[in-house]
């Protein structure tokens, strides 16, 4: 289905872009064009551009740029047939729709694998409810926390431990099966069912579309992989889903905040505690991708997996994103190293409240090497500090540098002005040698001069 090309050429014609825009928000007149704060993006000065004559928007902050259907559909969180209907509507302009051959192929070929998706949805679902083979899984699901309305609620299922039950029974074509990825051809030329003796999570697009599965053993199996994702299909990509999205959106939306987990059963957990912002990545690492996604919705990232595990490159790309995308990310700290979908069963006040006591990505970091040793000599207090400045080095901003420069200062007992003054300079982390005193002498540059000082 795809909209008559020139009903959007009338639509867009009788529109005036300036005026679509001031229905979100303010602009004034400048020479040509209008601009405004962008709404894409966090800012004081105004970077948005639009002009009328070209029927176009431009943002020089954040990039964000297109015409008046690009703008309903970024604006509003909608594809680009609802926001055309939507401007249809209310421009009283009538639409005709395409259909067949002349249609737009690639949006009837995702509404097929769509639905296929929808239908298995369900069947796994109610072999879940229903079945005498799931009694297990409804065994495990209930010790977690996750069987009656929350099954319910996020669609959870169960694959059976057979070849081809689904691939029999669901009324697809083979190469629709193949396709989504729910079947695959066997070495007998036959078709065989993706997941096997595993509980099913349904992963749908943010506007709902069953897209993908997560499948997960149960305990005891001897299947060695514990979980199972569906591979990337052409209504599948890991890099741009997020499990749980289309269920957080709204409250992601009103607390201007979301928290990424990494497993479906966190998000799940966050739901059942009355903290319905949450969503997973689906077996990657945090994406550029995922987070253009979440700017669209909120400008408050909270990370409720262990972020510094994954290292210094991935904390360099974090303080990008901040940059870049005016986003603030921090991480929350769950007691006993627990994850938030056990700690939501065992501690449901915990959860909340570790994310109302999220740090800042920076100070999780410092944080982490601030406790990593006990400070029982000049030798160790050196050594912490060196290794915090290396870390409060790696932000851009000079004067949030300083401001942890003050504060591994006076946890490490070192006179402020001397650390602070490195992180002014970002100088690359000092190394820590005791140095004979007599050699103080010859010391020639500043970090030198400090690490002798530090001893
Ligand atoms: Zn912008």
């Amino acid at each position: 289905m795809a909209i008559v090309e020139e009903d959007l050429e009338r639509l867009r014609a009788s529109l005036v872009l300036s005026d679509v825009v001031q229905q979100h928000l303010a602009l004034r007149r400048v020479g040509r064009n209008w601009v405004g704060l962008c709404p894409f993006h966090a800012e004081r000065s105004g970077s948005f551009n639009v002009r009328d004559e070209t029927g176009r928007y431009r943002c020089f902050g954040c990039g964000a740029a297109g015409d008046v259907f690009k703008f309903v559909q970024e604006i509003e969180h909608v594809d680009f047939v609802t926001a055309v209907e939507s401007l249809a509507s209310k421009a009283g302009i009538q639409l005709t729709y395409t259909t067949g051959e002349s249609g737009d192929r690639t949006r009837q070929k995702r509404r097929q694998l769509v639905d296929a998706m929808a239908k298995a949805v369900e069947w796994y679902h109610d072999r879940l409810l229903n079945g005498p083979d799931a009694r297990a899984a409804r065994d495990y699901l209930r010790k977690r926390g996750l069987a009656g309305d929350t099954a319910r609620t996020f669609k959870i299922g169960w694959a059976p431990d057979e070849w081809d039950a689904l691939c029999r029974d669901l009324g697809v074509p083979a190469d629709v099966l193949r396709e989504t990825g729910l079947g695959f051809t066997n070495k007998a030329g036959r078709m065989q069912d993706s997941f096997r003796g595993r509980v099913l999570f349904p992963i749908l697009t943010e506007n709902g579309d069953p897209v993908a599965f997560g499948g997960r053993i149960l305990p005891g199996s001897t299947d060695p992989a514990k979980y199972k994702n569906s591979s990337e299909t052409a209504i599948y990509a890991k890099s741009k889903t997020l499990y749980g999205l289309n269920w957080a959106k709204g409250d992601i939306v009103a607390a201007d905040q979301v928290i990424v987990c990494e497993g479906y059963t966190d998000v799940i957990g966050f739901h059942r505690a009355g903290v319905k912002r949450a969503v997973a990545t689906c077996g990657t690492a945090l994406t550029e991708d995922h987070v253009r996604l979440l700017k669209r919705y909120a400008s408050n990232v909270v990370l409720a997996f262990d972020a510094d595990a994954a290292g210094q490159g991935a904390a360099q790309r974090f303080y990008e994103w901040e940059e870049r995308y005016q986003v603030r990310v921090s991480v929350a700290r769950f007691p006993d190293g627990k994850d938030p979908g056990e700690l939501s069963v065992s501690d449901p006040e915990g959860l909340r409240h570790a994310v109302d006591q999220a740090l800042p990505f920076l100070g999780f970091r410092v944080n982490r090497v601030l406790n990593s040793r006990k400070l029982r000599s000049p030798e160790d207090r050196a050594l912490v500090a060196g290794e915090a400045m290396a870390v409060v080095n790696e932000h851009q901003n000079p004067e949030v540098r300083k401001l942890y420069a003050g504060q591994v200062a006076t946890h490490v007992g070192i006179p402020p002005a001397d650390l602070v003054a490195l992180a002014a300079r970002r100088v690359k982390a000092p190394t820590v040698h005791i140095v004979p005193v007599w050699r103080i002498g010859v010391a020639e540059n500043a970090e030198f001069v400090c690490i002798v000082m530090l001893l």
